[in-house]
C-alpha cells in the first residue's frame, strides 16, 4: 500500500507488547538483555536486528527516525539529541581532511561556527557561495569538494536555494548534497526529491512544534548514513528515549500546525506589506520576495517564519519587541506560541556589521516565528508594537 504523509506521520511500524497498548510506550531503558551468548554475539556481528544499547538505538529513537525517513522519502537516518548534533554528525561522519565544502553563505550560526572553527582545525576546508547565485557555487567547486551543504529557507534571511540546481551539480561532481531542511520540515520541502543524499533536521523547532525538546536527525539513503551512523554510535550524541517519543508523537500532528503556521505567515505578511515604518517584508511565498518562483517550485507553501525590516534600524528593532504584549521574546522559533527575535541584537550580535549585510540581516530586521493563536490577536500585537517604534 503506498501510504500518504499523513498516514506515514501516525501509523507507527514500532510492535506492541503483551498489553497491546494503542499508543507506543516510553522504553527508558539504557540497555537491552540478551537472550544468551549466542544472541549477544550474532547482535553484536550485525546478523540478526535487535537492540542493544541505547546509545546505539531505541525502540523510541527508532520509531522516530522510520517515520521521519519515511516522510522524507529516504531510506534510513539517525536521531540525535540536538539539531546541530545533527548537523556536526553529517559533517565529521562522512569528511575527511584534504575534503572541501561548498556551503551556502547564509548557514545556522552554530553551522557556521562548525565550518570555520572546527572542521578547519582537522584540514576540512569550505568555500561560502551565495545561496541565490547558482552560477557561485559552480566556481566554488574544487576537485576535492566532496560535499555541498544548503539550509533553504535560511535562518533568519529567508534566502533561497535552488535545490534541483544543487542536485545537478552535485551529481556532475560526484559529491555529496546536504540540505538542512529545518525551516520547511519534511511535510513542505523533500529535499531528497531534488538528488540530496542527506537531509538534516533540527526537530526542536517545527517538529516538536511545542518548545518542549531538543532533537535532531539525519536522513539519507542506506548508503550515506551508514557512516553517520558509525560516528554517532560511537560519539555517542545519542537521543533520550522520551524526547524521540514526544517527538514521534508531534510528527502525528505536523501537517495540520504546519498548515495553520503557512496560514497565518502569509496573511500577517500580507497584512504587513506596505506598512509606512517597515522597508521590507519577507515571505517566500510573497510575491516581492525575490525568490517567490523558486520558493514555490520546490515548497509546498511558505512555511512559519516572517521577517521584516523597520526603517527606524537597530533602536527601533528593539523598540517594537519592547512594545510587543502577547507575543514572546525568545530566540526558538518553530512554537504554537508567536515568538519575535531581533537577530542585529541577539543571535547575530557577534557578527560584523558587513557579515550580517552580507546574509541580509540589516540592524532593524526582526524575525517572527508565527504560532497558532488567533490571527487577528497576532496581527494586533504586532501593529500595536510597530506604533511605538
Ligand atoms: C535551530 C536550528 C539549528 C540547530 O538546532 P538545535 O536543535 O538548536 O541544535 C540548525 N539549523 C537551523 C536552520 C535551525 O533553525
Amino acid at each position: 500500500m503506498q501510504e500518504h504523509f499523513d498516514t506515514k506521520a501516525i501509523r507507527d511500524q514500532t510492535p506492541r507488547s503483551v498489553h497491546r497498548e494503542h499508543s507506543v510506550p516510553v522504553y527508558l531503558t539504557s540497555s537491552f538483555v540478551f537472550k544468551d551468548a549466542e544472541h549477544a554475539r550474532a547482535l553484536f556481528a550485525e546478523e540478526v536486528e535487535g537492540q542493544i544499547y541505547s546509545r546505539y538505538s531505541n525502540p523510541n529513537s527508532d520509531e522516530l527516525i522510520s517515520k521521519l525517513a519515511a516522510m522524507e522519502g529516504c531510506e534510513t537516518g539517525v536521531a540525535t539529541a540536538t539539531g546541530m548534533a545533527a548537523m556536526f554528525a553529517s559533517l565529521a561522519g562522512v569528511l575527511s581532511s584534504g575534503d572541501h565544502v561548498v556551503a551556502s553563505r547564509a548557514v545556522f550560526g552554530s553551522t557556521h561556527q562548525i565550518l570555520t572553527q572546527i572542521l578547519s582545525r582537522w584540514g576540512i576546508e569550505h568555500t561560502y557561495a551565495d545561496p541565490g547565485d547558482p552560477a557561485a557555487w559552480e566556481r566554488a567547486m574544487r576537485p576535492n569538494t566532496r560535499m555541498l551543504f544548503a539550509e533553504t529557507p535560511s535562518n533568519p534571511g529567508l534566502a533561497i536555494v535552488d535545490l534541483e540546481h544543487l542536485g545537478r551539480l552535485a551529481r556532475a561532481n560526484r559529491t555529496l548534497l546536504n540540505v538542512d531542511n529545518c525551516f520547511a520540515t519534511p511535510y513542505l520541502q523533500n529535499p531528497a526529491e531534488f538528488g540530496a543524499d542527506l537531509v538534516t533536521h533540527s526537530a526542536t523547532k517545527f517538529i516538536d512544534g511545542q518548545g518542549r525538546v531538543l532533537g535532531g536527525a539525519v536522513l539519507g539513503s542506506r548508503e550515506a548514513i551508514e557512516r553517520v551512523r558509525f560516528f554517532c554510535r560511537h560519539t555517542g550524541p545519542a537521543i533520550s528515549p522520551f524526547n524521540a517519543w514526544l517527538l514521534s508523537k508531534s510528527l502525528e500532528t505536523l501537517s495540520v500546525r504546519m498548515d495553520r503556521h503557512c496560514a497565518h505567515a502569509l496573511a500577517l505578511a500580507r497584512h504587513l506589506q506596505g506598512h509606512s515604518k517597515l522597508n521590507t517584508v519577507n515571505y517566500p511565498f510573497l510575491d516581492t520576495h525575490p525568490q517567490a518562483e523558486l520558493a514555490k517550485r520546490q515548497m509546498r507553501q511558505g512555511g512559519g517564519i516572517v521577517t521584516f525590516e523597520i526603517a527606524g534600524g537597530f533602536e527601533a528593532g528593539k523598540r517594537f519587541l519592547d512594545g510587543l504584549q502577547m507575543i514572546s521574546l525568545s530566540s526558538n522559533l518553530g512554537d504554537t506560541r508567536t515568538i519575535a527575535t531581533h537577530p542585529a541584537s541577539t543571535t547575530h550580535s557577534k557578527l560584523s556589521e558587513d557579515e550580517r549585510q552580507a546574509v541580509n540581516i540589516p540592524p532593524g530586521l526582526v524575525r517572527l516565528s508565527v504560532g497558532l493563536e488567533a490571527l487577528d490577536d497576532i496581527i494586533a500585537d504586532v501593529d500595536h508594537a510597530l506604533k511605538s517604534v
